[in-house]
């Protein structure tokens, strides 16, 4: 057995990023950023109005109120094409070019008129409701960078940037294979020998959360030839990950049948629980990731180890790390050689602190839990008894919610 931190380690060694692909901003959204992006324009590009009003001259303003003629209009769309001159105004509205000669806006409330007579009600200062030249960026700016995850704003910046294509990389398409005699599809008839796939569902909304292209294999049957004909299907993914048959049982197949299709064999068993069964190694190309099957297996498991991959080959870096310290909800006993990932909820305590409380059962086939938990409590192999109230690491199960 290996260590998670081994494991995480010759896992990450064999991913890099995938090549980049040039898309449409309205398709970026969720996208993995590849290149840094420079804006095209400068915004605003000249001065503008932040309000509706009147564009004058502050030096006019002598004593309160005082009087100007309005020469003529500056709206979004068409600004005033002469000069505001000695005792002049516009008309401006919102988004509308300052014009020539100008240099502050009064807003509308504070004026009176009468006709083309203006009479201003407020003393006035220089650049008052005046966005100037570039006070958002400048063309040349860089404000997105590489190894971002666009968001909807980030679009809209796109956009107002005057960028319509983007460099992202490109989409891991995962291949995604359960095994076992027992599984069934969701939705018909179930004996009770039998257990409902819902391993492959999970993982491949796992995959579509990550940023990934999930591709279902189905379920192959634990023989050797519905195996290989099942594993025919990773042919040209950039990942391959099995369910299931990754232990030692008499029908786990899936190390043997790999191996004899010229598996090079990383590691087969991580110090860990859940998920001690877990194949890595490289498919004819292919790296794959052999998940336990059970389901809470198969999740953390993910959390860990599929989310780090995706990472790199979206070219986010190592992200995998970002344990948090909080407080422990009740006492728990020393542990043993394994890493533990304990299941729980987290809560808001009495000084604002927060706190980590792990289900009472922790069994590797509770879905129910694995669902509703807000965290994984991690105790480093040999963690020695803790209280109550003491600070514990967790990682968060934000791995599966979309990134955007
Ligand atoms: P295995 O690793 O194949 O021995 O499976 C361990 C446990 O997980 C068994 O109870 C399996 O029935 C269950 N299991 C395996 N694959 C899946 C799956 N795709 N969906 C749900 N449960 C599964
Ligand atoms: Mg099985």
């Amino acid at each position: 057995m290996i260590s998670v931190v081994e494991a995480l380690t010759q896992i990450a060694a064999g991913f890099k990023p995938l090549g980049l692909e040039t898309i449409s901003i309205d398709q970026a959204l969720g996208r993995a950023l590849g290149k840094d992006v420079a804006s095209r324009i400068t915004h605003p590009p000249v001065a503008v109005s932040s309000m509706d009003g009147y564009a004058v001259r502050a030096e006019d303003a002598k004593g309160v109120p005082f009087e100007l003629t309005k020469i003529g209009e500056s709206k979004a769309g068409c600004g005033f094409n002469g000069t505001v001159g000695l005792n002049e105004a516009t008309r401006i509205f919102t988004g509308a070019p300052l014009p020539e000669g100008a240099d502050t806006v009064v807003i509308q409330e504070n004026t009176e008129t009468d006709g083309q007579i203006i009479r201003v009600l407020v003393s006035v200062t220089e650049n008052k409701f005046v966005r100037p030249a570039g006070l958002d960026f400048s063309i040349g700016d860089i404000l997105l960078h590489k190894g971002q995850i666009l968001t909807a704003r980030d679009i809209g910046l796109l956009a107002s940037m005057n960028v319509p294509w983007i460099k992202v990389h490109r989409k891991p398409r995962v291949a995604i294979m359960s095994t076992g005699d027992e599984l069934v599809l969701p939705g018909g008839p179930v004996g009770t020998d039998q257990i409902i796939n819902s391993n492959s569902l999970a993982c491949a909304a796992y995959i579509t959360a990550m940023g990934g292209e999930p591709v279902n294999l189905g379920i192959a049957r634990d023989t050797e030839q519905s195996l290989l004909d099942t594993l025919a299907g990773a042919k040209g993914a950039d990942l391959l990950i099995t369910i299931g048959g990754a232990s030692v049982g008499d029908y786990d197949l899936v190390q043997s049948v790999m191996r004899e299709q010229g598996l090079e064999l990383g590691f087969y068993r991580i110090a860990m629980r859940p998920g001690k069964p877990l194949i890595f190694g490289q498919l004819n190309g292919v790296p794959v990731l052999g998940l336990p099957g059970n389901p809470v297996s198969a999740g953390v498991t993910t959390a860990l180890f599929v989310k780090m991959a995706m990472d790199i080959m979206l070219g986010l870096g190592d992200t995998q790390t970002n344990l948090e310290s909080v407080a422990l909800g009740t006492d728990l006993n020393a542990n043993d050689q394994r890493q533990d990932y304990l299941r729980a909820t987290l809560a808001t305590g009495a000084n604002a602190e927060i706190i980590a409380i792990p289900f009472n059962r922790q069994d590797s086939a509770m879905m129910s839990c694995f669902a509703k938990a807000d965290c994984l409590i991690v105790r480093a192999p040999f963690s020695e008894a803790i209280k109550k109230g003491e600070l514990i690491s967790i990682l968060r199960l934000n791995f599966c919610q979309v990134r955007f």
